[in-house]
């Protein structure tokens, strides 16, 4: 089946906003297995929005728009897909309960006439009822067969209405079951990776199996279609399988969210805790573990180390700094000390590196040293980044190797 994505809003033709919709969609209609061909942007205008219509009708079996079904007068999507197709209109009343349900819990009882707006709807159309919003979605079939899916505009709507409806609805357009897993690695290169099963990938035709990069990380993804789920299933299994034979233990899940997420169930199960002290990564590591539920249990704190006065504050010896500099190996292996013991956690990480755009004159940059320290024994990796990555991505990769490395040692894998 083939996709077209209509983003409606003026704003998005300004550039006030980032087409983040046609992003989101994009990926779940990918999974799905749904080939997107097109995607179109068009303004807040009945005549250019009928006009995207007529084209994308013409060379999409499903058309999905977003945008414009709010209760203000730019907002007429509903009304010209409506009139685009030849479909009458009807005013749901549960879109309507929903409504005042929604304004009497979060917004005091206060509801403009306008709002009712909202509750028309194709007839015949499968509703979605907003479960974050006001305005209600819906999908539906044309009489000439086409598949449509009208969706609200604000990004977290959209993605819950998709969550809540939309993906249900467009499993049903097929017989067939399109699934697919992330095997999730960390530290081989893409060319590296590709090059290792290129003849596995080329000679696989379903389920099928592609690499993609990400942040530094590479991630294949299997996909399979079949007549049933469970059929879907069985034929990928020995296809990771493999590639988990093959790849060994840089595969750090499947379908896992991220390496920092892998790294909190691996302490929860253990009852085992962290700390972090980070100079260039700026506090990265403690942003990307607090950002899930539950990482209290695991993260004992973190320290930004990011001037030489602070590194001593926590306990890095004089001598260490004058002899080697902020950047060696020698003071993130220190910094990681320090902030295990200080911190009293099982695991301590210590971060030093020249994030850039200038270096420090000593060092280039993307070099960077990624301490970790265990009751045991201390680690330290040495980063060449490469002095044509940039800061964002040069803290984004040491954080990655931070969390790899303490992945590698709590399975007892080796670290360094
Ligand atoms: P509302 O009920 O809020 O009016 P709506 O469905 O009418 O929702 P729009 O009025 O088109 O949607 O857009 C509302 C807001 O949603 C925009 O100001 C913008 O912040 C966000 N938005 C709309 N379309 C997109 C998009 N394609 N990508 C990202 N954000 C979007
Ligand atoms: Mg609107």
């Amino acid at each position: 089946m083939n996709a077209e994505i209509i983003s409606v809003g003026t704003e998005l033709l300004l550039g006030n906003i980032v087409n983040t919709d046609a992003r989101d969609l994009a990926l779940t209609l990918s999974e799905l297995g749904i080939n997107v061909f097109w995607q179109t942007v068009v303004g807040d205008n009945r005549e250019r929005l009928t006009a995207a219509l007529g084209v994308a009708a013409k060379r999409a079996d499903l058309i999905i728009t977003t945008g414009g079904l709010g209760p203000t007068c730019d907002d007429l999507t509903k009304q010209t897909v409506c009139a685009a197709f030849g479909i009458e209109m009807y005013y749901d009343q549960k879109a309507e309960e929903d409504l005042r349900a929604y304004f009497r819990v979060g917004k005091g009882g206060q509801m403009t006439e306008n709002n009712l707006q909202q509750c028309w709807l194709p007839v015949g159309c499968t509703p979605f009822y907003n479960t974050c919003g006001t305005a209600p979605g819906c999908g539906f079939t044309t009489p000439e067969g086409k598949s449509v899916l009208i969706l609200p505009g604000p990004p977290k709507e959209m993605n819950a209405m998709m969550a809540h409806g939309g993906v249900d609805f467009l499993r049903t357009l097929s017989d067939e079951h399109i699934l697919s897993h992330n095997i999730m690695t960390f530290g081989m290169g893409e060319s590296r990776i590709e090059d290792m099963l290129r003849d596995e990938m080329n000679a696989l035709q379903n389920p099928t199996l592609a690499p993609y990069a990400k942040e530094g990380e590479v991630r294949l993804r299997v996909t399979a279609k079949a007549a049933s789920a469970s059929q879907a299933e069985a034929m990928m299994a020995p296809v990771i399988a493999d590639v988990k034979r093959a790849l060994g233990d840089i595969v750090y899940g499947i379908d896992t969210p991220s390496l920092e997420d892998t790294v909190l169930h691996l302490l929860l199960e253990r009852g085992a805790t962290f700390a972090a002290a980070e100079s260039c990564t700026g506090g990265l590591i403690a942003k990307r573990i607090t950002d899930i539920p539950g990482s209290s249990a695991v993260f004992r704190g973190g320290v930004t180390v990011y001037t030489n006065d602070v590194k001593l504050l926590l306990g890095v010896k004089p001598e260490t700094l004058e002899a080697h500099s902020a950047v060696s190996r020698e003071v993130a292996a220190e910094l990681a000390e320090c902030v295990r013991t200080k911190l009293g956690a099982d695991y301590g990480l210590g971060i030093t590196g020249v994030a850039g755009p200038d270096s420090d004159g000593l060092h280039a940059v993307g070099t960077v040293f990624v301490g970790l320290s265990t009751a045991r024994e201390t680690y330290v990796r040495a980063l060449n980044l490469g002095e044509r990555t940039d800061r964002s991505r040069v803290r984004t990769l040491s954080a990655n190797h931070a969390f790899d490395m303490l992945r590698r040692s709590i399975l007892g894998l080796p670290v360094a």
